[in-house]
């Protein structure tokens, strides 16, 4: 598998990598009567519309799913958004489509810059080495890496640009210095946008309080509506800036840094934009706001998944809470990250769930009866019928393809694997291929122990 590309954080050669998992690829035809070797098109929920739609509408599929911002480790809810995610990534290959998947890393905002301050390391150092760990996770946990991997740093052109069009537009405004700051913040007007609002459907009473809650600023003075967000915020000393053009110097918002890798690499109405439920909004409603008037059409995305929340002892996983287990503790512990993928799997993505001890103690049962069940599928003599083992893995592509049912998907190999290990279910090697192609988990013996 291709690594991820971090901390470099610059493009890989080929966004059709040969090594990535694909059916049929390696596998014999299958047998006269089965469909040709390609899965069928996910249906996937989307949250403007509360419908499954088609995830993809030609053979190119485009996803965007927003990235972390290095000051922490990876904890398990943001494994099971990206794991999610590349179910779908895993998917389209399978269904013959041409993926191109872009992702961001925030490696420059307020709470990365309040850690470092607070620890004493340099930002840009702190960047780099947790986007390193969180690349490490992700290979880890067999997530396939984006065609793109790009950083607020590397987009700031992209920002000044989008800014600066906004602000010409009249969509966007200066906003002069408060409490001894300096003037000339550039804020968006939202309801520039006449779509605002359309992905999470929130009253304005709901929008204001996430708005206060993940990261906005509704009570700046000088803001011509409360929920209008910030796109550059000039330099103020000691922080890092960059040259802003007309603009000044600053540094970028949040939102308009989606947007404009969004928009760069993807170009406008892509297929999907993926991230955890928290960031519905303000997060993917601002961003879309923003492409839809730097673009002069819409959608931004034709659809948005969004991911439940992972909890631990009845809380949100949260830094501000300080409940998280990390993805590199259980790692360090010795715990199979195939298991850690497995327990996640358990839960349907849209679901909010609690990590659980008991819930990693079944995921490594789980896992050692289906690598047991490899090693008679791929042991026995005479070879498996294709047919057999085709139905299995139809069976697991028509799960996956129902809004990514993982569920339901474990409950197939399960079954197939009980079958085999009480001496009666498909054998041959189709079903570990599929396992590992669609599902990410290896089970063939070669691969195991990590
Ligand atoms: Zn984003």
């Amino acid at each position: 598998m291709t690594a991820w590309n971090a901390p470099e954080l610059v493009p890989l050669p080929d966004r059709r990598d040969p090594a990535l998992p694909a059916l049929p690829g390696p596998l014999p035809p299958p047998p006269p009567g089965n469909r040709p070797g390609r899965g069928p098109l996910v249906h996937l929920h989307d949250t403007a519309t509360n419908k499954l739609l088609p995830s993809a509408t030609g053979d190119v599929a485009r996803l965007y799913v927003c990235g972390i911002t290095p000051y922490d480790a990876t904890h398990l809810g943001h494994a099971a958004t990206y794991i999610a995610f590349d179910l779908l990534n895993r998917a389209w290959r399978d269904a013959g489509l041409d993926v191109i998947y872009v992702q961001n890393v925030t490696d420059v905002d307020d709470p990365l810059l309040e850690r470092a301050q607070a620890t004493g390391q340099d930002w840009q150092d702190l960047a780099r080495e947790q986007t390193a760990l969180f690349a490490q996770d992700m290979q880890a946990l067999r997530v396939l890496p984006p065609q793109e991997y790009r950083s607020a740093t590397q987009a700031v052109p992209l920002v000044v640009q989008a800014a600066t069009r906004l602000l010409e537009q009249g969509h966007a405004y200066r906003v002069p210095g408060t409490n001894g700051g300096p003037d000339g913040d550039v804020y968006f007007s939202v309801h520039a946008d006449p779509g605002f609002g359309r992905i999470g459907n929130l009253s304005p009473e709901h929008m204001l309080e996430l708005f206060a809650e993940r990261g906005g600023d509704p009570d700046r003075p000088g803001k011509r509506h409360p929920l209008d967000c910030l796109l550059w915020r000039v330099q103020r000393p000691g922080e890092p800036s960059w040259d802003g053009g007309t603009l000044g110097r600053g540094r970028p918002g949040w939102h308009i840094e989606c947007t404009t890798i969004a928009l760069e690499h993807l170009g406008i109405s892509f297929d999907v934009q993926g991230g955890g439920s928290d960031l519905v909004f303000p997060h993917h409603e601002m961003g879309a706001a923003e492409g839809h008037l730097l673009a002069g059409t819409e959608p931004f995305a034709r659809l948005y998944a969004h991911t439940g929340l992972v909890g631990l002892d009845g809380h949100k996983m949260s830094k501000s809470r300080g409940n998280l287990v990390f993805v590199s503790t259980l790692r360090r512990q010795g715990v199979d990250p195939a298991a850690i993928r497995l327990a996640i799997l358990a839960h349907h993505y849209r679901h909010d769930w609690e990590w659980t001890t008991e819930g990693l103690r079944e995921a490594q049962d789980r896992l050692e009866r289906w690598r047991a069940a490899a090693a008679r599928a791929l042991a026995q003599n005479p070879p498996g019928e294709p047919a057999a083992q085709w139905q299995v893995v139809e069976a697991l592509r028509e799960r996956l393809a129902d809004d990514l049912d993982a569920p339901g998907a474990l409950g197939i190999v399960d079954s197939w694997a009980e079958a085999l290990l009480t001496g009666n279910g498909a054998r041959g090697p189709l079903v570990p291929t599929a396992v590992s192609a669609l599902l990410g988990i290896e089970v063939l013996p070669e691969h195991q122990p990590r």
